[in-house]
């Protein structure tokens, strides 16, 4: 038995997904003609009382055409210094949409209205690029999975709104938010003009994440999505992955994050364990002290088939997702106790 925390996204298709997904209607996705991909995508648009959403192959995909579609060459993006957009795509930013960056340094990955305004540049200044875009994640990964308080969120949508500034969300987690702190996905479709969620993370579909936004946008990055080589044919095969996840698998992940609690706490007793990251949701990051090294920790834990990633040299990520049963997280308690 191996126990993999190193991320939700090693989570494989469960019987009944793949049953789905033997049955799905298919057709031709880029004439417009994949029964399940069109029932994926009103299905999500509907469930956060949005026009429309793009079915996309990735949620760096999805990121990366609503930035394209807000922006033009030579604008400016606001966004944490620890975010996604940033740091895990590629240099994306620069090379699909020729946008620059103002990084914020957040809570947690987490940012406030007030250092949204401090960074929107003056539109007279010709020196300055223009301000056009705030990028939000929630929750974000390297905050630890840290949940936004809503209505920071409502502060911000309202600079964006004083200052002509589009306002997207990476939402590659968005339901561990929503779950953890009661929230509805209609709330933030009334926030945000873009929002990116993964159906291949927490919600264990194999492939896929979708855009959100009004029938405008969502045309224009449905063609956004061709030129980056992104329209798919009988995608309907993964789409329906994708359906069974949103239909399925968001309620149970008030599990997971009752794990990563468990964890947590025994966490909390070693003494060669400094600093641990709020744990709000399904991700753990902790610090590793005195006798041994992140990387040295790591493994340790892999010799007792547990899988983690050290992300920093005295940092280690755990990740808690619907692959992980009771008993796993039994295990993981006991080899942690005796390390
Ligand atoms: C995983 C993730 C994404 C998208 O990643 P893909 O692997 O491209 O699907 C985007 N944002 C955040 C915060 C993520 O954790």
């Amino acid at each position: 038995m191996i126990i993999d925390f190193r991320s939700d996204t090693v989570t494989k298709p469960s019987k009944p997904m793949l049953e789905a997904m033997m049955q799905a209607k298919v057709g031709d996705d880029v004439f417009g003609e994949d029964a399940t991909v069109n029932e994926l995508e009103s299905f999500a648009a509907t469930m956060f009382g949005m026009e429309a959403s793009l079915y996309c192959a990735s949620g760096t995909m999805t990121n990366q055409i609503a930035i394209k579609a807000h922006t033009q060459p030579g604008d400016e993006i606001i966004c944490d210094v620890l975010s996604h957009i940033y740091q895990y795509e590629g240099g994306g930013i620069a090379f699909n949409s020729g946008c620059s960056v103002k990084l914020i340094s957040g809570n947690r990955g987490r940012i406030t209205a007030l250092q949204v305004e401090e960074s929107i540049n003056n539109f007279q200044d010709v020196h300055k690029p223009i301000s056009k875009l705030v990028s939000l994640e929630n929750t974000a990964n390297r905050g630890g999975g840290s949940c936004y308080d809503f209505k920071e969120i409502k502060n911000i949508q309202q600079v964006c709104t004083n200052n002509q500034l589009s306002f997207h969300l990476d939402g590659a987690r968005l339901f561990n938010a929503i779950i953890a702190k009661n929230e509805t996905a209609e709330q933030y479709g009334k926030t945000f003009d873009t929002i990116s969620i993964c159906l291949s993370k927490g919600l264990g579909a194999p492939v896929g994440s979708i855009l959100l936004g009004n029938k405008t946008i969502i045309q224009k990055a449905r063609r956004i999505r061709k030129v980056f080589g992104g329209g798919m044919r009988q995608a309907g095969i993964i789409a329906a992955a994708g359906l069974y996840a949103l239909q399925n698998n968001i309620d149970r992940l008030a599990q997971d994050h009752h794990h990563a609690q468990l964890i947590y706490q025994t966490l909390q007793q070693k003494d060669f364990i400094g600093e641990i990251l709020p744990v709000e949701t399904n991700i753990i990051i902790f610090e590793v002290k005195g006798k041994y090294t992140a990387q040295q920790m790591v493994e340790l834990l892999k010799e007792k088939n547990i899988l983690a990633i050290a992300i920093s040299s005295s940092h280690i990520r755990f990740v808690i997702h619907l692959d992980i049963t009771e008993s796993m997280v039994q295990k993981t308690i006991d080899v942690l106790q005796k390390l």
